[in-house]
């Protein structure tokens, strides 16, 4: 069978791209889904261009439109990185991705729950990073999960079960020859 395409934030794979020169290696993610998911692995914070080591970030304001700052010197990197996610996400149009992981928790990469703080450093509300938001808002229709939620049986079933339905929805609609309309629905999306 062949693989089937999903994005993930790297240091799920291993990759050492964390702020303190870590990973978050997720062995279930590499050995178990690894034997039926090809990956496309995604560090916003590196592929935008910050370090390994750098200074740890996290989200502040409105938890509708937040702010990634960094945490002890300040440093604004909100404009830089919606204007990469923006860019990556038109990369992506074209992975062909029928899911994607997500590191849970990340100003850049969560996609819920993530703690917004007060100007003045208190945590606040909750929201979801500026990766992936941006990721969510123009693939509405692509399954999502993060490491957290892959943890719950019935929740991982859920993200399994929706990715080969999406797969499958797709090969249908590139059979019916409307591979124009999928393409078009994520330029509309873009
Ligand atoms: S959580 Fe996202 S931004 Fe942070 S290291 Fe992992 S992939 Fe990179």
């Amino acid at each position: 069978m062949k693989k089937i395409k999903i994005g993930i934030s790297s240091c799920l794979l291993g990759e050492k791209v964390r702020y303190d020169g870590g990973h978050k290696l997720d062995r279930y993610i590499t050995e178990t889904l690894g034997m039926y998911f090809e990956w496309v692995p995604v560090c916003p914070e590196v592929e935008y261009g910050l370090p390994v080591p750098r200074e740890e970030m996290h989200l502040v304001g409105d938890p509708e439109t937040p702010r990634l700052v960094t945490v002890h010197t300040g440093v604004d990197h909100t404009i830089g990185m919606l204007k990469w996610a923006e860019k990556k996400i038109k990369e992506l149009a074209y992975e062909n991705l029928c899911g994607f992981i997500f590191k849970s928790k990340s100003p850049s990469s969560g996609i819920g729950g993530v703690k917004v703080y007060t100007p003045t450093g208190i945590p606040g509300s909750k929201g979801v990073g500026i990766f992936g938001g941006t990721f969510i808002r123009h693939f509405p229709l692509i399954p999502v999960t993060d490491d957290v939620r892959l943890q719950d049986p019935i929740l991982r079933e859920d993200f399994i079960e929706m990715v080969f339905v999406y797969k499958r929805w797709k090969k249908l609609v590139e059979r019916k020859g409307l591979k124009n309309i999928l393409f078009s629905e994520h330029l509309l999306c873009l």
